[in-house]
């Protein structure tokens, strides 16, 4: 299929198509862009900057100043084009690979998990502390993991949408987590063995009673704190 304009008006594709065709044609990769610009070029349009970031999961790299130092906060690089999205057999063919994780395996990986999301520890339906308005949606990711040996291996991890947007390019190293754990203290360093047995992490009588809380409407959770002295 040839490469419609982004512009076209006779060119229906939605947002995260033109989107894709306008970083193709307009910026050109390896160069950057700011969210101003996304906006002019999509006048009208709600959010154009998080269909852009859709295209992540078509394996397109776009890095922010928290990926890439080099980058001011208002910018973001358009560093790698992913799969051709307006080419409907491309990204039929991708839909189905990223698709290719069973609802089983989803829930498998999210119990190994303790229902968190291993990058900030939130659980799916908890506010995030620095955004009470909006609540962790977990999902599946591919790790790419270091070995001790420095080779490399596939794994699947819960992660919420949000660290996922974010950090989709983030690997761990067996070094780095290691460097982690020998910095615990002893008590702490006995807690994380224990919870690693276990392979989850063990809750306590105030992780339980802030998980029952969680789940009350806000109002209910209020009214209840008033009546416990
Ligand atoms: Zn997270």
């Amino acid at each position: 299929m040839p490469e419609p304009r982004w512009d076209d008006p006779q060119f229906k594709g939605g947002t995260m198509v033109r989107a894709a065709l306008w970083l193709v044609q307009e910026i050109g990769e390896g160069n950057t862009f700011t969210k101003e610009q996304l906006r002019a070029a999509f006048p009208g349009v709600a959010q154009a900057d998080r269909r852009a970031r859709d295209l992540r999961e078509y394996g397109w790299i776009l890095d922010t100043s928290s990926t890439d130092v080099m980058l001011l906060p208002e910018e973001q690089r358009f560093t790698r084009r992913g799969v051709d999205v307006w080419d409907a057999e491309q990204r039929r063919a991708a839909d189905r690979d990223s698709g290719a994780i069973s609802n089983k395996v989803r829930d498998g990986v999210f119990a190994a998990n303790g229902y968190q999301c291993v990058s900030c520890g939130i659980a799916g339906g908890e506010a995030y502390p620095d955004r009470p308005s909006e609540t962790a949606v977990l999902a599946v990711s591919r790790r790419s993991i270091e070995r001790a040996d420095r080779t490399h291996e596939q794994v699947l991890v819960t992660e919420c949408k949000r660290c996922r947007s974010g950090a989709s390019t983030r690997a761990y190293s067996v070094p780095e987590v290691r460097a982690l754990v020998e910095d615990l203290d002893p008590d702490d360093l006995r807690r994380i063995k224990r919870w690693a047995a276990k392979g989850a992490r063990a809750t306590t009588p105030l992780d339980r009673a802030w998980n029952g809380l969680r789940s009350l409407p806000a109002a209910e959770r209020a009214k209840l704190l008033t009546l416990i002295e």
